[in-house]
């Protein structure tokens, strides 16, 4: 049998062929062991500001600000200031798990056809990433605020300094970002202030190992660090953003002074279920992560994993299929809470879970169609269409753990690799609006993801902490657009059902089903599995899965690291 994609699957596979922030080498793994603190982040400097500010006896999400600061600097391609986050937060005092939402937000007079052209057809995507029209409200800001407000133990100002010293005296350029630069020179560099920073004047990008100084940033930095919001918010680098995006010649957006000084960080409620022996808590909406990722494992409850291993094809098509049940309730189900109530929590309902898991047919093949299932909506709403939309991988992922015990599990991004390409104030702006679906109508019905003022577009990010016996027990996230969700699930079921370290789990070559055809990493053991998973009757594409995978474990009394080598990331303790 040959797998005949739906309309709606043909469009995802076409679109979410980009992967702009590629693969770069590959790097050594180590694994650090500890007792107290751990800092796991995508780039050392980053991994030293939180360490640093740890040892200043900060919080672990003390270390969280000073960490995104400076990621925002060495690793701008990812994340920064001028993108949004999530956050998960384990208070080890009050054993309470909470939830930051710092996602960006659509300007107050955003036309629901943004990203359709004048044909009525959906933009080229990078029509509408490059320049104005796609950059949101900025959330990292007002997420760090408000949970430093709450968990914070040293003066917010203390927490600016790493990154503003940094900035100051320059910064050793990563080969990462250096390729990274050196691929998207022709987008980038349409904007100056970008060009001035990143490029010399034959159009070179700045080279791996040349200390790179980001005055700009540390002007910004030095401006929030002493007013705080406000400094962001409003005044004079609020007007050089919604000048930036505004005045944008060829592609102008809609952000407004209004819209940012109206921002705000919200509290979520977590999303947790019970996996094996282990709680799996996760980012609820508007993030699909926590929803897509415990719908997933949900699915596989009763599915032998850990007797069939991780070298059998049938696991991998039963991972697979369900976690393509799960996207295609993510299409249709998953959007802003605040504008659409669909049927959240109601996705894994014990009885909807057993009619869904009826569709992991026994038989070996794959499925042709995985159409999204009818759960009992929280408030019905009639005629919503499934949709796609395109998350393209650029994002970081990190993890801290404190000395008291506190957690952060934090995934924070810009969207596209250098967002939206915009510099202002030596920051990138996100370009987190073509999260939406490009239409808001889909054969004439309304799409939950569609654009409206205010709305937030769907994530897929997916900070996650994991429970055993009630205490946390691994926290672990990634970037990779939607693509994250696959990379946490197999991360998840690698070591709770195949019994792999962490650091393992973690370097497991990827192989990803979300709508129907196979993808498997290049250049690793995955590809061994295309013979076999075409006969099932997948699509098989063989490509670059670059995955940003950090947390750590906590056994008893140790703490141990996984670091993706796929990226540069690098595990730190105090002890
Ligand atoms: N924009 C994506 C999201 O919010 C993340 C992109 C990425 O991981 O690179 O889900």
């Amino acid at each position: 049998m040959s797998l005949l994609p739906s309309k709606t699957q043909a469009s995802a596979q076409v679109t979410d062929s980009f992967t702009p922030e590629s693969a770069t080498a590959r790097q050594q793994s180590q694994v650090v062991t500890a007792r107290h603190t751990m800092v796991v982040t995508a780039n050392p400097h980053a991994t030293n500001a939180a360490l640093a500010i740890l040892k200043l006896g900060g919080s672990a999400v003390d270390a969280m600000v000073s960490a995104q600061l400076v990621l925002g600097l060495v690793e701008p391609q990812s994340s920064g200031i001028g993108g949004g986050a999530f956050m998960l937060y384990f208070d080890q005092h009050k054993q309470q798990l909470l939830s930051y939402d710092g996602r960006e937000t659509a300007p107050s007079n955003i036309p629901d056809n943004i990203f359709i052209d004048k044909d009525g057809k959906p933009l080229p995507f990078f029509e509408a990433v490059v320049g104005g029209r796609s950059v949101g409200v900025p959330g990292v800001i007002a997420l760090m605020a408000k949970s430093h407000q709450q968990h914070g133990k040293l003066p917010w100002q203390t927490l600016f300094q790493p990154a503003i010293e940094l900035a100051q005296k320059g910064f050793v350029v990563s080969p990462r970002l250096h390729t990274l630069l050196t691929k998207d020179a022709a987008r980038l560099s349409q904007d100056e202030a970008a060009k001035a920073y990143f490029y010399d004047n034959q159009g070179n990008a700045v080279a791996a190992g040349a200390t790179l100084k980001n005055p700009a940033y540390a002007h910004s930095l030095t401006l929030i660090a002493k007013q705080g919001t406000a400094g962001f918010y409003q005044g004079p680098l609020a007007k050089a953003m919604v000048d930036k995006v505004s005045r944008h010649t060829t592609n102008p957006g809609y952000l407004s002074m209004q819209d940012m000084q109206e921002y705000q960080a919200k509290l979520r409620s977590p999303v947790c279920s019970d996996y094996r022996q282990v709680k799996v808590c996760g980012m609820g909406l508007p993030s699909s992560g926590g929803l897509t990722v415990n719908q997933s494992l949900a699915l596989l409850a009763n599915s032998n994993l850990a007797e069939m291993g991780p070298n059998s094809p049938e696991s991998w098509r039963l991972i697979g299929e369900a976690s393509r049940l799960a996207f295609a309730d993510r299409g249709k189900y998953m959007a802003d809470p605040d504008f659409y109530q669909g049927p959240n929590l109601n996705l894994l309902a014990p009885e909807y879970i057993r009619q869904r898991q009826n569709l992991l047919q026994p038989g070996g093949k794959a499925r042709a169609a995985m159409p999204p299932g009818q759960p009992d909506m929280a408030m019905p709403q009639a005629n919503l269409s499934a949709e796609v939309s395109i998350e393209q991988p650029s994002t970081t992922h990190f993890a801290i753990r404190d000395q008291a015990g506190n957690l952060v599990s934090m995934t924070s991004s810009i969207e596209n690799v250098f967002g939206s390409r915009l510099m202002v104030g030596g920051f990138l702006l996100n370009n987190q609006l073509t999260d939406f679906a490009f239409s808001p109508k889909q054969a004439g019905l309304d799409v939950a993801n569609k654009v409206a003022p205010g709305k937030r577009p769907r994530s897929s990010m997916a900070p996650t902490i994991v429970f055993k016996s009630n205490q946390p027990y691994l926290v672990i996230g990634s970037p990779g657009g939607s693509r994250i969700i696959n990379y946490v699930l197999t991360t998840l079921i690698a070591h709770l059902d195949w019994g792999m370290t962490l650091q393992q789990a973690i370097e497991l070559p990827h192989m990803v089903n979300r709508f129907g055809s196979y993808e498997l990493e290049a250049g690793t053991a995955a590809t061994k599995f295309e013979a076999s998973l075409k006969a099932m009757g997948y699509e098989v594409t063989v490509k670059d899965l670059n995955s940003g995978l950090h947390g750590f474990i906590i056994d008893g009394n140790s703490i141990i690291s996984g670091v993706d080598t796929r990226r540069e990331g690098s595990a730190a303790t105090l002890d």
